[in-house]
């Protein structure tokens, strides 16, 4: 998932990538999700002079366990993030400090020998619009806390309230 800068006209420029996760496995934010299909990434890229300012819609399907009861589910993720690619080769100090200036709530990446790479871009975006609880079903039963029965699948004979009644009672008192 590269582009090669020098070969770019300036201007605007849409790419439509398909590529595997597994390419990125090093990205630390990939190895939190657990893929289960390629990411799909249309990103859109400005250039101005050898800076390339590059929005990303990707999405991908990710398998997840759900936190309330455990079952493994598939879900598909989608996010945007956007990144302005510095050449790494004539950055230096004071450049950096007017990117700081300029770009408060954008993310200044640097890139090497003309191409940027967008993977860490994507799959960070990716890692970050993932459900931190997710859940299999918007309404999930969970488990029971007695007997451990999946709720979703049958009723068990426990008594409903039997175990959080005396918590609730003491927040009463
Ligand atoms: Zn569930
Ligand atoms: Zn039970």
């Amino acid at each position: 998932m590269q582009i090669s800068v020098p070969r770019l006209r300036p201007g605007r420029h849409v790419f439509r990538f398909q590529f595997s996760p597994d390419e990125y496995i090093e990205v630390e934010a990939g190895s939190a999700l657990d893929f289960r299909s390629d990411v799909q990434v249309v990103a859109t890229a400005h250039k101005m002079g050898m800076q390339l300012f590059v929005t990303t819609e990707a999405q991908a399907t990710v398998a997840f366990e759900c936190a309330r009861c455990l079952e493994p589910f598939v879900l598909p993720v989608a996010a945007t993030a956007g990144a302005l690619y510095v050449p790494e080769e004539t950055f230096d100090r004071a450049e950096s400090r007017t990117h700081a200036i300029e770009s408060e709530s954008e993310r200044v990446m640097y890139y090497r020998q003309g191409v940027v790479d967008l993977g860490e871009q994507v799959i960070e975006s990716l890692a970050l619009a993932a459900p931190q609880k997710p859940l299999c079903l918007e309404d999930c039963r969970g488990i029971c806390p007695s007997c451990g029965q999946n709720l979703n699948e049958d009723a068990c004979d426990c008594r409903p309230g039997e175990e959080f009644g005396r918590p609730f009672r003491r927040l009463l008192e």
